[in-house]
């Protein structure tokens, strides 16, 4: 048995009653072990399952970063969680729900610690120059409408990343950085708290305040960077994200390019 496993299970039924009336507390899906959350609310999505369903594990068989890569996780220990949404948008517009997810876990955070994070183009939380989670976004989409959204959460809680296999870029955990555990369903129920309120701004076309702060908690802009995308890569500077979320960078020939988010690699 794991150590730990028993400690701070993960708990629906205390998340719900945290969060209270939400769309994000009527359908929450909770299984011990999943191969990927996201992969699960795929599944949910495909025979019906309602805007706002939330998938939550303890562990994941195959949890999965962007372009096939892994994510790690000891289990037991972190927040494994997929979003399934259906709003009335534009695939254009898909980009804004990680953005406000990215955000709303920065608040929910920043509700429980006094830690600083900082958002990595397109999809990557860090503290530093440490990554502490990540959101993998998946959509299928109609006639250029979404028809659903998933978006996936996994972000390091209780475990120290230095003492796991596997990580080869620099990693960081709540608990490594602030030196103690946090309990994960309050967390969680801080994060759907204002992923709930920014979620309803965003079908209402309340976004520009969200865009404001997602770009002023942005790691990227301002610094030199190189992308790969495309079998490329790309040298400049980061000028501007886009609504859409494309980054525009002036390159180092002078011309500025706009890369859309989808599969690229950004490093410093
Ligand atoms: P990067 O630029 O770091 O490759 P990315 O957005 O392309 O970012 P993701 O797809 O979000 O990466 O996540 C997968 C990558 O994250 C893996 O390749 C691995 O390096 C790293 N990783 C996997 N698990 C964790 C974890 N628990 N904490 C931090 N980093 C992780």
């Amino acid at each position: 048995m794991k150590s730990n496993k028993h400690r701070d299970p993960l708990s629906p039924e205390t998340i719900i009653s945290r969060v209270g009336d939400s769309l994000f507390s009527k359908n929450m899906v909770f299984r011990e072990t999943v191969n990927s959350t996201n992969v699960l609310a795929k599944e949910l999505a495909l025979t019906g399952a309602p805007d706002g369903t939330i998938v939550l594990a303890e562990e994941q068989t195959a949890g999965k970063g962007r372009m096939g890569r892994r994510w790690i996780s000891p289990g037991y220990k972190d927040i494994l969680c997929s979003f399934l949404l259906r709003p009335a948008l534009p695939v254009k517009q898909v980009f804004v729900l990680t953005m406000i997810l990215a955000i709303a876990v920065i608040d929910g955070i920043r509700a429980r610690t006094s830690l600083h994070m900082m958002i990595k183009w397109p999809n990557d939380l860090y503290i530093d120059r440490k990554k502490l989670g990540g959101i993998l976004t998946e959509f299928s989409q109609k006639d250029g409408l979404v028809e659903f959204v998933i978006l996936g959460l996994g972000l390091n809680v209780n475990w120290m990343p230095e003492q796991e296999e596997g990580l080869l870029n620099p990693a960081t955990s709540i608990l490594r950085e602030t030196g103690g555990m946090v309990s994960r369903n309050e967390l969680v129920a801080e994060i759907l708290t204002r992923f709930d309120e920014y979620y309803r701004d965003v079908l209402t076309g309340r976004i520009e305040y969200l865009y404001e702060r997602w770009k002023a908690l942005s790691l990227v802009l301002g610094q030199d960077v190189y992308i790969q995308f495309q079998g490329e890569e790309v040298e400049g500077t980061a000028l501007r994200i886009d609504q859409e979320g494309a980054m525009i960078i002036r390159r180092i020939d002078g011309r500025e390019q706009r890369i859309l988010s989808g599969d690229v690699s950004l490093r410093f």
